[in-house]
């Protein structure tokens, strides 16, 4: 596996590299462009720029032409990424969905029409979509779901509860895993759903987080009449396609490129304050942090042969996910200690070290270590499908 770009790569890199700078909107490098405000401005600014992407030929990377995507490596994916992150171009996660899980879900495991309906609308930002996966008592142990769905003519029925649901009140679909046969072993009897969140029975209600942001949502289903042609592979047989989603969870956040860039902010920040660049446990720990970059770099480029090689990612996306989570808090901690009391004010505060920013991402990181399955349950699949130990 070679960790470097190719010739060719680099090339391709350069034409990223032109293409944002040429469209990204005006000021928008230099902090003069009004950033969205609202959550559901910046919704309507990410669908806009994702759009943008797909007319530029920059969305669905590595997707099958036949779909709208371009075919490239998952290397080109990443060196695209790398470029994304190093032009600071805008944030993407609120639309982020449908790309990063739904798009590979439904390549891997959906019908032709269904492929040729929701795959092209995704990458054009006309449709957004939410996971409705997390409920009050199904988190980790996920199989445990009790939202249940029944068969009723030419659809299925839909009554539960979903928790956790990032971005529901802004997505125009959502997967959804329910439970058609509470008879069977709880990993058999789920099935796989599109979801219409314009249908009636749906109820959003938001959760703030503690960053002050509402990203989250409950989301109250009551006899939701889902049509049948909106199931994903077989009834009951949900839990391969939930399997697929979630690797591509943990793996479609490997985040190497944004945690480069904030350690060199606070690389940046240290620099700038004379007394505490030279003190030698702040320089000791930032050294260190450099090098944890450097392994999650190169442990990025390593993953893409398993991908490249089996399809999906494999267990090691486990062994990634766990190295960014935590790499990234112990960078907001320290990033904490170096930014002093300013730097635990938020946006609205005009004494704000850099606008809040290094309040936000420490808040932020916490949540790391628990989307796309928490440090523990990375471990658990790591002790057992990577090291071949027992199950615990
Ligand atoms: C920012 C963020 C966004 C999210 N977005 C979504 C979303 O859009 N859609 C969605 O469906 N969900 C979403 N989630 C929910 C997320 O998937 C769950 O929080 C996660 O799976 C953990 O489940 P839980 O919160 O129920 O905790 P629990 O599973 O109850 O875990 C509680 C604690 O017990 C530990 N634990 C549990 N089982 C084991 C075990 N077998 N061995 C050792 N320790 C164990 C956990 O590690 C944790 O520390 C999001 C979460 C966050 C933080």
């Amino acid at each position: 596996m070679e960790f470097r770009p190719t010739v060719a790569e680099e090339l391709f890199r350069r034409e990223v590299q032109s293409w944002l700078q040429a469209t990204l909107p005006a000021g928008w490098c230099d902090g003069t462009f009004p950033r969205p405000k609202t959550a559901a401005d910046r919704v309507a600014f990410a669908r806009s720029w994702y759009g943008k992407l797909w007319e530029g030929g920059w969305a669905g990377l590595s997707w099958p032409r036949e779909y709208g995507g371009r075919d490239l490596s998952n290397r080109e994916h990443l060196v695209f990424s790398e470029e994304y992150v190093r032009a600071a171009a805008p944030d993407l996660i609120d639309v982020g969905v449908g790309p990063g899980l739904v798009g590979p879900t439904v390549i891997a495991h959906g019908t032709e029409a269904q492929k040729k309906r929701i795959l092209p609308a995704i990458l054009r930002g006309d449709e957004v979509w939410c996971q409705g996966f997390s409920e009050p008592g199904a988190g980790s142990d996920l199989a445990a779901l009790q939202t249940r769905a029944v068969r009723d003519g030419d659809a299925l029925v839909v009554t539960g509860q979903k928790v956790w649901t990032s971005f529901a009140r802004f997505a125009d679909w959502c997967i959804l895993v329910v439970r058609t046969n509470p008879d069977v072993p709880k990993h058999r009897g789920l099935t796989f759903l599109m979801l219409d969140m314009r249908l009636a029975g749906i109820t959003i209600r938001p959760l703030v987080e503690m960053t002050g942001v509402a990203w989250f949502n409950e989301v109250f289903l009551e006899d939701v009449r889902v049509p049948l042609d909106c199931v994903i592979g077989e009834i009951d047989r949900g839990w391969e396609i939930v399997i697929t989603t979630l690797s591509h969870e943990r793996a479609s956040v490997t985040p190497y490129p944004r945690i480069q860039s904030e350690l060199h902010g606070l690389v940046a920040l240290l620099r700038s304050r004379a007394d505490q660049a030279a003190d030698p446990r702040l320089r000791q720990r930032i050294a260190a942090l450099e090098c944890e970059v450097e392994i999650l770099r190169l442990s990025t480029w390593r993953s893409l042969g398993t991908t490249e090689r089996d399809g999906r990612p494999g267990p090691e996306g486990s062994v990634l996910k766990l190295l960014w989570s935590e790499l990234e808090q112990r960078l907001f901690e320290l990033a904490s200690e170096i930014a002093g009391p300013r730097g635990l004010l938020d946006e609205h505060d005009p004494a704000a070290l850099e606008g809040g920013r290094w309040q936000y991402g420490m808040l932020w990181s916490r949540a790391a270590t628990i989307y796309a399955g928490t440090s523990e349950v990375q471990r658990n699949i790591i002790a057992q499908r990577v090291l071949g130990l027992p199950r615990g």
